[in-house]
């Protein structure tokens, strides 16, 4: 039985684990922090008792690969999915909303454009014809924001409709964002009838992660927390195990390497034949997200979510609805793209943006707000510039043995839950065909 050793447990090395763990792999992950889940990790709040997730993440119906993994560990009710894209809109006193109708195709968002209050009717035609030149073209090389800017989108346009898509998809502006990522967005998720009805995690994602455990336990492999890795073993330029920090080392024939460059470039230290692609990736720049909580004294959201524009409020979740309690009082604001807060101190943060939600929320301005919670990642997701596809690297590597996994390897996907699960199942493949390649399988195994 090949022996495989996943070095992280976020999406990618848990969906390369279950991937090997399904095949016949004896798997062994090792997870340095004390919680499965990375970024997406989840811990109990002392107060509430909740379990609550570092960052709050959703999913679009076209992340395909992250529904068949959720299905495959018998998490897939963690997710709950709206039967078609609504997504309501706070502008400026008015609700306005980017609903799908029946038209075929592109068409389907075309009746929302069209009646989309925070634009004049003749912002809203062009940003129609730009979204079909944006749908049929190619190439990349521009930012999003100069290919705006060329097919006439207005100041406002770009305000109240792209930069806010671009920031909650992208977790960047439109401006730093290359055409070819917003394409893929576009063309992949709001182009598609269904492609980006929005999924809501109703479980915390703690949840996702001790299925994902149990299911690789269930067939005979190990999953490790509080067990940081310190360097992957060779033998001349093969891989044969890692070491622990703790002194243990763990033997295998492929060690596939789940983690973000950083923690990667300590792994491989002094391997000139990372070097490369290390130095490549490290022209790869990283963009924060932050939550803030508010817990609310009485119900101040009907919706589960909406999205603000000409606001500093981005996305509100209304996470008691979301789980399924009645509610609408703990609320999770949700900033990307979020450079210019991340340094700042969390009273500030809930003072400035507690403002803004009551300007935008009418129901928000006689409740009292009974607690606060600020949770920042510094390093949320890459900023997919123009270019940046050209930084990731394959799940190969010039290194006999070692495969690399995680949202910034080459998936062609943004920095997402999507492109994670997507470049585990990369490395768990090229994990098995290496092995077949050794011959370590006898047929009919
Ligand atoms: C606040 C926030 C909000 C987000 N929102 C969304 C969203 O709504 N939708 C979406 O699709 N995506 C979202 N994302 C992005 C998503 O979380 C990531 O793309 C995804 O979780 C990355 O998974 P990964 O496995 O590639 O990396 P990670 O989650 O970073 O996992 C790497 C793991 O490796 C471990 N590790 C590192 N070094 C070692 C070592 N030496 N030994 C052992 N283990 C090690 C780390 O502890 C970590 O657990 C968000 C991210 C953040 C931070």
């Amino acid at each position: 039985m090949p022996r495989v050793v996943v070095v992280g447990a976020g999406f990618a090395g848990m969906a390369a684990a279950c991937r090997l763990a399904e095949g016949g792999a004896d798997v062994a992950v090792f997870e340095r922090s004390p919680r499965l889940g990375g970024r997406a990790a989840s811990f109990r709040e002392r107060e509430s008792g909740e379990d609550i997730d570092y960052g709050h993440h959703v999913l679009m119906r076209c992340c395909t690969a992250a529904t068949d993994f959720l299905t495959r560990i018998g998490a897939r009710s963690a997710v709950r999915f709206q039967d078609s894209l609504s997504i309501p809109i706070l502008c400026a006193g008015e609700r306005s909303s980017l609903r799908s109708s029946r038209l075929p195709g592109i068409l389907h968002l075309a009746p929302a454009l069209l009646r989309y209050r925070p634009l004049s009717f003749v912002e809203r035609l062009r940003a129609l014809r730009a979204g079909a030149v944006l749908a049929l073209g190619w190439g990349d090389g521009d930012t999003f924001a100069d290919w705006l800017a060329r097919r006439g989108q207005s100041e406002p346009a770009l305000r109240r409709l792209w930069e806010p898509i671009s920031v909650a998809t992208l977790n960047a502006s439109a401006e730093e964002v290359g055409v070819a990522a917003a394409r893929k967005v576009f063309r992949d998720g709001f182009f598609v009838p269904h492609g980006a009805d929005m999924g809501l995690f109703a479980r915390p994602l703690a949840e996702v992660f001790d299925a994902a455990r149990r299911y690789v336990e269930a067939r005979g492999g190990a999953v490790e927390v509080g067990a940081p890795v310190s360097r992957i073993a060779f033998d001349g330029s093969r891989a044969v195990g890692v070491e622990l920090s703790d002194g243990r080392r763990k033997d295998a024939d492929v060690v596939i390497v789940a983690v973000p460059p950083e923690p990667l470039s300590v792994l491989a230290a002094g391997r000139a034949e990372l070097a490369s692609t290390l130095e490549t990736a490290r022209r790869l720049t990283w963009a924060p997200i932050f939550n803030v909580h508010l817990w609310f004294d009485r119900p101040v959201l009907d919706d589960d979510f909406v999205m603000a524009v000409d606001s500093l409020v981005q996305a509100v979740f209304a996470l008691d609805r979301v789980r399924g309690a009645a509610g609408g009082r703990h609320l999770v604001l949700s900033q990307s793209a979020a450079e210019a807060w991340i340094s700042r101190a969390d009273g500030e943060i809930v003072r400035d943006l507690t403002a803004a939600l009551r300007e935008v929320l009418p129901t928000a301005r006689d409740a009292g707000i009974a607690r606060s919670l600020v949770l920042r990642h510094r390093h949320a997701t890459f900023v997919p510039g123009p270019g940046s596809d050209a930084l990731r690297p394959t799940a190969k590597t010039a290194l006999e043995g070692v495969f690399l996994a995680g949202d910034w390897t080459a998936t062609g996907w943004p920095s997402t839950i999507e492109g994670a699960v997507r470049s585990g199942i990369n490395a768990a493949a090229g994990a098995v065909l290496e092995i077949q390649q050794r011959c370590l399988f006898t047929p009919g195994d």
